[in-house]
């Protein structure tokens, strides 16, 4: 039986006051949720998401992490230095740092298994234009993006990540996937990872990121292979957050 996993990605938004009141609602609304709860947050954040969430039911991450294990790469962010900071999760591949910041399926294959080595959980983003679904390639898309990193880490290394289909043309636009088309990916991916192992792809959780709302979170977390969702703009708001949250009870 999977755990329902709801992650706030905050992207490039907060600040010191308006984080210590979105933390602390998080925080005390958790143990009543019903799912795993975490926030990837700006890395100037993450002292701070430890300080106040420290000894809570909510975990926290990053939204990036290098490649490297350490050495002459100035602004990056090594794993073991998230590690120092209590990540759980680092988001891999997102679709903002695909588009803008080069990040190729072989650099999202090399983060991931960086943060791996450093017993941080990756979250794979992974998902495919608007132009790339109307030509049809959805599913050529999300099997290259996900089989490069199967390719460099190994599908063992999945025990210990978790998936999120988020398709572009959803993120940050207010179009959602329907319930049935986002089904029918993570179905996909369920069963590409299946090809490898199984018992991975059984335990594997797939979240669902683009749009989610309060209004269609219900429907969307009541899907077999929707494990929970990625949820950008609507983290940052508590009360939208909290009950998306609550939305993986059905
Ligand atoms: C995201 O940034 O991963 C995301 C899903 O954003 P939004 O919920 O705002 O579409």
């Amino acid at each position: 039986m999977r755990q329902k996993l709801v992650v706030g990605n905050w992207k490039m938004y907060g600040s010191l006051a308006a984080n210590l009141t979105l933390l602390t609602r998080i925080k005390e609304a958790a143990p009543a949720l019903g799912c795993e709860v975490a926030v990837c947050v700006p890395f100037p954040y993450l002292a701070q998401a430890r300080s106040v969430l420290g000894g809570s039911q909510v975990g926290w991450g990053s939204q990036n992490v290098s490649k490297q294990p350490q050495g002459a790469h100035t602004g990056e962010v090594a794993a073991d230095m998230l590690i120092e900071f209590g990540c759980r999760y680092a988001i891999v591949g997102h679709s903002e740092r695909r588009a803008l910041y080069g990040e190729t399926d072989e650099k999202a294959a090399r983060k991931f298994d960086a943060a791996c080595r450093a017993g941080i959980m990756p979250i794979l983003c992974i998902g495919e234009t608007l132009e790339e679904r109307e030509q049809g390639v959805t599913a050529a898309v999300v099997t290259r993006q996900l089989n490069a990193v199967i390719a460099h880490v190994g599908v063992a290394a999945f025990a210990r990540a978790v998936v999120a289909y988020e398709p572009v043309w959803a993120i940050g636009t207010g179009k959602t996937a329907t319930p049935q088309q986002a089904q029918e990916v993570h179905a996909l991916i369920r069963a590409c990872v299946a090809g490898a192992s199984t018992e991975v792809a059984a335990g594997l959780r797939i979240l669902y990121g683009g749009s989610v709302k309060p209004g269609n979170a219900r429907e969307l977390f009541a899907m077999s292979d929707i494990d929970g969702g990625l949820i950008g703009g609507a983290s940052l708001v508590a009360e939208d957050f909290l009950t998306i949250c609550a939305a993986t009870r059905s």
